[in-house]
């Protein structure tokens, strides 16, 4: 098993493709109301969640949220894709100004498996193209996490990694 350890008070930005298991990982991992899903914000404001014209709205809000959680001493965590760098700038920017530290726990499962898990879902009928994209840009974002800022780094391996971590929280 792999320990995926995160400060007790920390802001946790989730990273990884679609279908790579985010939303399933914080769901076991988690409590219900740590973690703020991106999905769930562009469903709030515009009724829909793939609609990504509400993207900006969606984090406005989201980052709001946190935000106030934060304020209060409690852990939150971000499930988007964060695989580019300007959406990961912004999360370690609001940890620093709430003063709470900033973790990354990526999700490097194979593209082609994240494929074949979209294809089944009526929700993720986007092109091949999408998940490519995305994961370049996570290849070539990964090896900076640290200096980006995040103070704890996880990278689970493999969707087994995945399936196996556990969460430790350290005071
Ligand atoms: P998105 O960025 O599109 O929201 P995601 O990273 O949140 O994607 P999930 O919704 O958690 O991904 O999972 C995608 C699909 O893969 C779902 O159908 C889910 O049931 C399946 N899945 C998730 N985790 C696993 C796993 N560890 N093993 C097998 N299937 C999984
Ligand atoms: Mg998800």
């Amino acid at each position: 098993t792999v320990d995926v350890t995160v400060p007790a008070l920390s802001l946790v930005a989730l990273v990884g493709i679609s279908g790579s298991g985010k939303s399933t990982f914080a769901r076991r991992l988690f409590g219900p109301h740590e973690v703020l899903s991106s999905d769930a914000f562009r469903a709030m404001v515009s009724g829909d969640e793939n609609d990504q014209s509400a993207t900006a709205d969606a984090f406005e809000l989201l980052f709001a949220v946190a935000g106030k959680r934060l304020d209060r001493g409690l852990l939150t965590v971000v499930d988007a894709t964060h695989v580019q760098p300007e959406a990961r700038r912004k999360l370690v920017a609001l940890a620093r100004a709430h003063d709470v530290l900033p973790a990354a726990v990526v999700l490097d499962v194979p593209e082609a498996e994240c494929a074949a898990r979209n294809a089944a879902r009526p929700d993720r009928q986007f092109g091949r193209g999408v998940l490519r994209r995305q994961s370049d840009q996570l290849r070539r974002g990964m090896r900076s996490l640290a200096k980006e800022g995040f103070r704890s780094v996880t990278v689970l391996r493999s969707a087994a990694e995945v399936d196996a971590a556990r969460l430790v929280r350290t005071p």
